[in-house]
C-alpha cells in the first residue's frame, strides 16, 4: 500500500496517510487538526486484494486507471491523472491498477487493452473509456460525473 506524507498546516508535523484513506478528512496525529490534503493527493494504487472492496465503499464516483507500466500511452496518462486526482479531490477519487501485477481484477473486469479507465458509481462500472483519451474529454466526463 503506498502513503502520502502531508505536513500539517497548524502544527507542522508530518503525517504519514495510506493512499486509500486521503479522501477521509485524515487529522493531524499530533494536534489533530484537520489535515488540508489537497495538493498532496495522488491517485490511490490498488490491487487485486483491494479493489472491488474499494470502489464499492467509496463515498465519492471512482475513475480506476488500468495500465501497465512498459505501456506507452499508460506513460503519457500517468501525469494527467496525478493533476485530475488533486483538481477533482472531494469529487471524484482517481485510481490505478498495474495490470501486469493484478491478474484477477483485469480479467474480471475484462480488460483486453491498456490503458483502460473505468468509471464507477456506487460500486457499479457506468463508462468506460479504452486507450490513451484526449485530455479534454477526460476532463469533461470527470466534471460530469463530478456532477450526476
Ligand atoms: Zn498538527
Amino acid at each position: 500500500m503506498a502513503t502520502i506524507v502531508i505536513s500539517c498546516a497548524a502544527c507542522g508535523g508530518k503525517n504519514r496517510i495510506p493512499d486509500t484513506k486521503q479522501h477521509l478528512h485524515p487529522k493531524c496525529g499530533k494536534c489533530k487538526a484537520p489535515l488540508v490534503v489537497d495538493s498532496f493527493v495522488v491517485p490511490v494504487e490498488l490491487f487485486d486484494a483491494n479493489m472491488d472492496s474499494f470502489v464499492k465503499s467509496a463515498s465519492l464516483p471512482v475513475l480506476v486507471d488500468f495500465f501497465s507500466p512498459t505501456c506507452g500511452p499508460c506513460k503519457t496518462l500517468a501525469p494527467l491523472l496525478r493533476n485530475l486526482a488533486k483538481k477533482f479531490h472531494h469529487k471524484i477519487i482517481i485510481a490505478t491498477v498495474d495490470t501486469s501485477t493484478n491478474p484477477g481484477c483485469s480479467a474480471f473486469y475484462k480488460i483486453r487493452g491498456v490503458p483502460t479507465l473505468i468509471f464507477f458509481k456506487n460500486g457499479t462500472v457506468v463508462d468506460q473509456i479504452v486507450g490513451l483519451p484526449e485530455p479534454a474529454m477526460l476532463e469533461s466526463k470527470l466534471v460530469y460525473f463530478a456532477k450526476k
